[in-house]
């Protein structure tokens, strides 16, 4: 499964567009909150997983947040450490 090789250095969170809306933290709190600054951060679970390969909860939450994001602001880049 392709999830196996993905990892945190491979899910680019742009600050710059998020808008701070929190629909990720809503569907994956794990994998991603809105910190001081209003702006989106990994969670504990990602941030937990250092660069390790995500396993499918991980990845499965992480889809799902990128999936509701209204600004694309979560980016895969399943091309980066491939
Ligand atoms: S859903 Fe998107 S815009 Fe909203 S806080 Fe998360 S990353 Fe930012």
């Amino acid at each position: 499964m392709a999830s196996e090789r993905i990892r945190t250095s491979q899910i680019k969170l742009d600050r710059e567009l998020c808008i701070g809306a929190g629909m990720c933290e809503s569907v994956a709190p794990e994998a991603f909150v809105v910190d001081e600054d209003g702006l989106v951060e990994f969670g504990p679970g990602l941030a937990a997983l250092g660069d390790e390969p995500l396993d499918d909860e991980s990845y499965t939450a992480a889809a799902a947040a990128a999936a509701v994001c209204p600004a694309q602001a979560i980016i895969f880049n399943l091309k980066a450490n491939a």
